[in-house]
């Protein structure tokens, strides 16, 4: 009789036919020596090796976003600086946008218009009058040309 050589898991003594390579009983891969348990532990352990990645992608994000807040808040105080080195220029400028505003919610478009076209090319000599190494400035009076042209707009509504 020629009967197939049988093995005994050497994990829990099951009788396992001759070619088995996993224990019916335990899960022991006979080729390897790897448990069961050993198995899930490494298939969860390469599972889990996503996480760090997306960790340290978390992380790139938030330097990335901490240095876009940082940047902001330095070129926000390099425009309050500006200001106060300034403060009768732009709080003219504030005062008569203001008064833009005040003509657009009485409904005195035409008013509000003249207003802030005058407003605005004075802001626009005054871009034309200062250096261009005087970037925060620059921006500054950009950025108030720029709040001028929406209330243009709004009076051409
Ligand atoms: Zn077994």
């Amino acid at each position: 009789m020629a009967e197939k050589p049988a093995k005994d898991c050497p994990n829990c003594d099951e009788i396992l036919p001759a070619g088995t390579v996993k224990c019916k009983n335990c899960g022991l891969n006979i080729h390897t020596g790897e448990s069961y348990e050993m198995q899930v532990k490494k298939a969860k352990g390469a599972g889990s090796s996503q996480p760090p990645t997306t960790g340290r992608l978390g992380l790139t994000i938030l330097a990335a976003l901490g240095f876009v807040f940082l940047a902001g808040f330095l070129y926000q105080r390099g425009m309050i600086r500006t200001i106060q080195e300034n403060p009768d220029l732009y709080q003219t400028y504030a005062e008569r946008l203001e008064t833009v505003d005040e003509l657009l919610a009485l409904g005195r478009k035409r008013d509000a218009g003249e207003a802030a076209q005058e407003l605005k090319s004075e802001l626009e000599n005054q871009l034309d009058a200062i250096g261009e190494e005087d970037a925060t400035q620059r921006r500054l009076l950009a950025n108030l040309i720029s709040k001028i042209d929406r209330r243009l707009e709004e009076s051409e509504q």
